[in-house]
């Protein structure tokens, strides 16, 4: 985060907070809003969330998408428009994970509403690394590509919900209770179609290591796992092209968003196609069942 914006953190989590307390001596924020609008007032993280977060909400909610449309979560910092946002809502939907690095920031800066980790109640994959200082960045935050995590995350959701707005507690458990009816559909699906096919897959970053943990695949990566955003060298190009051989892998994955140059190298190399395997981070057409399902077709085309 660069200074500026963290002085702005600072500033607004000032102003505010003492700003409320005078106003609306002890009362909590919840109160508050309450008062002023029925409704709870919900930010999503990205995308995913956002759609969870308005499935289980329904017209309870007001769901306030937090990384603009078209962009990519993982660098994304708020600004300070964003911030004083946040510390105006009654919940934050979060993936957790290290996913959104700048709450922490939030929280010590005194943000009087509830964050929602989603992850709680995930096992979380830590990928190999010798650089113990770095461990705990390194984990890998991807739960949502997992359907099985996506229903926790979802749960999780209506249980903050619930605890927010205790008279819908009802409504809520029974939207997220339909919805995962349908996730659990889609991975009986997943695991049923690629049950007979081959494991190994090349995805662009390493964002499919919880699905392929799921469904007995073994994810490859064009980037290198170690350096989840990193830069693509000549020398991870060869790793992965002599892999694609060995391994008699003939589908490069790209995600709908990046440029697909690279994939297409590799393609070229190995003489293969492009498909893409989208991690969903950014918005795009269609919804997480529809996008998994589309995801899934193409590893049908890669595998069986
Ligand atoms: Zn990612």
């Amino acid at each position: 985060m660069n200074t500026q914006t963290k002085l702005a953190i600072i500033a607004i989590s000032i102003v505010i907070p003492l700003s409320s307390l005078v106003v609306y001596s002890t009362n909590s924020n919840q109160q508050f809003t309450h008062i002023d609008n029925p409704k709870l007032q919900v930010i999503s993280s990205f995308n995913p969330l956002h759609e969870f977060s308005q499935i289980v909400g329904q017209e309870k909610v007001d769901v306030t998408l937090l990384v603009p449309v078209g962009v990519e979560p993982h660098d994304w910092e708020p600004t300070i428009k964003d911030v004083q946002q946040m510390q105006k809502s009654d919940l934050i939907v979060i993936n957790g994970v290290g996913f959104e690095s700048w709450v922490d920031n939030l929280v010590e800066n005194n943000y009087q509403g509830t964050i929602v980790d989603t992850s709680i109640g995930i096992t979380i994959i830590h990928p190999q690394d010798d650089d113990k200082e770095h461990s705990e960045k390194l984990e890998d935050p991807h739960i949502w590509l997992n359907p099985v995590f996506a229903k926790k995350q979802v749960q999780n959701i209506a249980l903050a919900f619930s605890d927010a707005d205790p008279e819908n507690r009802e409504f809520y458990q029974t939207n997220a209770e339909k919805y995962n009816e349908q996730l659990d559909l889609l991975d009986s699906k997943i695991r049923n179609e690629l049950s007979n096919c081959n494991n190994d897959f090349i995805a662009f970053h390493d964002s499919f290591s919880y699905f392929a943990k799921e469904y007995d695949l073994n994810q490859h990566t064009i980037i290198a796992t170690n350096d989840l955003h990193g830069e693509v060298t000549a020398k991870t190009l060869e790793n992965i092209i002599s892999t694609a051989r060995e391994l008699n892998i003939n589908i490069i994955f790209s995600e709908e968003t990046i440029n697909t140059k690279t994939s297409q190298i590799i393609a070229n190399e190995i003489g293969g196609k492009v498909l893409v395997l989208s991690p969903l981070e950014i918005v795009s057409e269609g919804n997480y069942i529809s996008k998994m399902t589309k995801n899934l077709e193409n590893l049908k085309e890669a595998l069986c």
